[in-house]
C-alpha cells in the first residue's frame, strides 16, 4: 500500500474541493476517510472507525434509506453493495440526502480500494412536458440489439423496444407504457407462477443507483443485466441484456473452484487435511493464539514399524491401516478449530489451538486407546496390533515461540518416543 499518510493527505486536498474520500483495505475494512465523507454521509459520523468492515457501513446506509417493506431485503442489498464495491469499474451517480453524488472506485496497490464521491450539482430538473425531449427518436430503439427502455423522471416507462419485451416475457397484446420496471418484473414472475417479490425489490432498489449496472433474476434462473444513464431532466435510458449463460458459467466456475480448493487441501487416502492445509492452518492459528495470548499445541504421530506391516501384509492392507489410524486421530480431536492432517506417508499432524500440554496429552492418550481397541485382524488375520509414537510440543506463550520451532520440537519429541521403545507419548512444554 502507498503510505497511509499519503492517502490522508489526498483526503485533505480533496476535502478542499468538496470531494469525499474513503480508503478500504484488502479485507474491505475502513482505513481512513476525510471530512467531506462525513458531510455527505452524516449517518456515519460517530460510528465509522478504522477497521470497520464495509458491511457495517452499508448496513447503516441502507437502514437509513430503505422503506419498512424493503428492510427485509437488506442483507441482499448489502451483499450486492459489497460486490459492487469490489468490482466497480466505472463511476455511477446516485442520490443521497438531497445530493446527487457521483462515486468512483479505484483499486490501489496491495488490494486496497479508494472510493471518492463528488457532489454533482443537482441540475435544475425541468418538467418533462416543457421540453423538446420527445424529439428523441424513439423509433431508433428498434435498432438496438439489447433490450432498451426509457423511463420518465418518475420511473414510468415511456418506451421500450421489442427485445425488451422478449427479455421480460411481455405478452404481445400487453402495453407496458406507464408501468414501472418493477411492475414488469413482477408480472414476469407472476406469469411463471412465482410470487417472487425479491426480484421486484431488487429492481426497485437498484434503479436508485442510476448508472450502477445491476442484475435481475427472473424465474427459471434467467438473468438480466441492466445499465442505466440518466439525462439531466431525469429521463432514464436503460439497456437490458441476457446474461443467463454468463451467470451459469460463473456459478459453474465458482463450484469448480470450490471443489478444487477442497481437493487441494485434502489427502486422498484418508480424507484428512493434507500437509499444505495443515501448514496454512498452523500459520493462521498461531497468529490468532499470539493475539489472544493463549496456549496452542502441535502433535506429530508416526506409525511404529509400519514398513514391516507393508512388507508382510501388502500395500493395500497398509493403506487400510492408515485409514483406521486417520479415523482415530480425527475422532480424538473435538474443537472446531483443531486440525487433524496427514503430514507425510505414515505420519499425522494435529494442531490444537487453545490446548494446554495436559489437554494435548489427554487427546494423544485417547488416540492410543482407540487404536488399542481396533480389531486389526479384520484387515489381515495375521495383524495383531498396530501402535503409534507421538511427540507433542505445547506452547504457553505463542509470542515467544515460532510455529516452525514448535513443530521441530514436536518432531524431536517424536524421535525421543521412537528411541525409547515406541508406542509412547513424549511432551515438551515451551
Ligand atoms: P518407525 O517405527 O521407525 O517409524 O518405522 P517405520 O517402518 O514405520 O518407518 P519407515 O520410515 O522405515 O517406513 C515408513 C513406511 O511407511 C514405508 C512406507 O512404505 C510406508 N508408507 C508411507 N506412505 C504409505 C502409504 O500411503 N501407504 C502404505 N501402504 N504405506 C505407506
Ligand atoms: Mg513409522
Ligand atoms: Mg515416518
Amino acid at each position: 500500500m502507498r503510505n497511509r499518510e499519503t492517502y490522508a493527505f489526498f483526503g485533505e486536498i480533496l476535502d478542499t474541493l468538496d470531494v469525499a474520500l474513503c480508503l478500504f483495505d484488502p479485507q474491505d475494512r475502513t482505513v481512513l476517510w476525510n471530512d467531506a465523507f462525513l458531510r455527505f454521509f452524516p449517518e456515519h459520523a460517530g460510528h465509522v472507525h478504522a477497521g470497520e468492515p464495509y458491511r457495517e457501513n452499508l448496513l447503516r446506509f441502507y437502514r437509513g434509506r430503505l422503506s419498512q417493506a424493503e428492510q427485509a431485503n437488506i442483507e441482499r442489498y448489502v451483499e450486492e453493495g459489497i460486490e459492487r464495491h469490489r468490482t466497480q469499474t466505472r463511476p455511477f451517480v446516485f442520490s443521497h440526502l438531497g445530493r446527487r453524488l457521483r462515486v468512483a472506485s479505484q483499486p490501489s496497490p496491495g488490494g486496497y480500494r479508494v472510493r471518492i464521491w463528488q457532489d454533482i450539482a443537482p441540475e435544475q430538473a425541468v418538467p418533462l412536458r416543457d421540453q423538446q425531449w420527445a424529439i428523441f427518436p424513439i423509433d431508433l430503439l428498434g435498432y438496438i440489439a439489447d433490450g432498451a427502455m426509457v423511463l420518465d423522471e418518475e420511473d414510468r416507462i415511456i418506451a421500450t423496444n421489442e427485445e425488451f419485451r422478449v427479455l421480460y416475457d411481455v405478452p404481445d397484446e400487453r402495453s407496458v407504457i406507464g408501468q414501472t420496471f418493477a411492475e414488469v418484473v413482477r408480472e414476469a414472475c407472476l406469469k411463471a407462477g412465482q410470487e417472487d417479490r425479491a426480484a421486484e425489490a431488487a429492481a426497485l432498489d437498484n434503479l436508485r443507483f442510476a448508472g450502477a449496472p445491476f442484475e435481475v433474476c427472473l424465474p427459471g434462473g434467467r438473468w438480466r443485466r441492466v445499465i442505466a444513464r440518466r439525462a439531466a431532466n431525469g429521463v432514464g435510458f436503460f439497456t437490458h441484456s441476457d446474461i443467463t449463460i454468463l451467470k451459469r458459467q460463473q456459478t459453474d466456475l465458482k463450484r469448480a473452484m470450490d471443489e478444487l480448493a477442497t481437493i487441494a487441501a485434502t489427502d486422498v487416502l484418508t480424507g484428512l487435511a493434507n500437509r499444505r492445509r495443515f501448514d496454512q492452518a498452523l500459520a493462521e492459528q498461531w497468529a490468532k493464539a499470539d493475539a489472544r495470548g493463549g496456549p496452542i499445541a502441535v502433535m506429530l504421530i508416526d506409525l511404529d514399524h509400519f514398513k514391516a506391516v507393508n512388507d508382510t501384509f501388502g500395500h493395500a492392507a497398509g493403506d487400510e491401516c492408515l485409514r483406521r489410524v486417520a479415523l482415530a486421530v480425527q475422532e480424538a480431536v473435538t474443537q472446531s478449530a483443531d486440525v487433524a492432517a496427514r503430514y507425510g506417508g505414515e505420519e499425522f499432524a494435529v494442531l490444537l489451538p487453545n490446548a494446554t500440554g495436559e489437554e494435548a496429552m489427554a487427546i494423544a492418550r485417547s488416540m492410543r486407546r482407540s487404536l488399542r481397541m481396533e480389531d486389526w485382524a479384520r484387515i489381515d488375520p495375521g495383524l495383531a496390533r498396530l501402535t503409534v509414537s507421538i511427540g507433542i510440543c505445547a506452547v504457553r506463550n505463542p509470542a515467544a515461540v515460532a510455529a516452525g520451532d514448535a513443530l521441530r520440537r514436536a518432531d524431536e519429541m517424536l524421535y525421543r518416543a521412537k528411541n525409547s521403545g515406541r508406542d509412547r507419548i513424549d511432551l515438551v512444554e515451551a
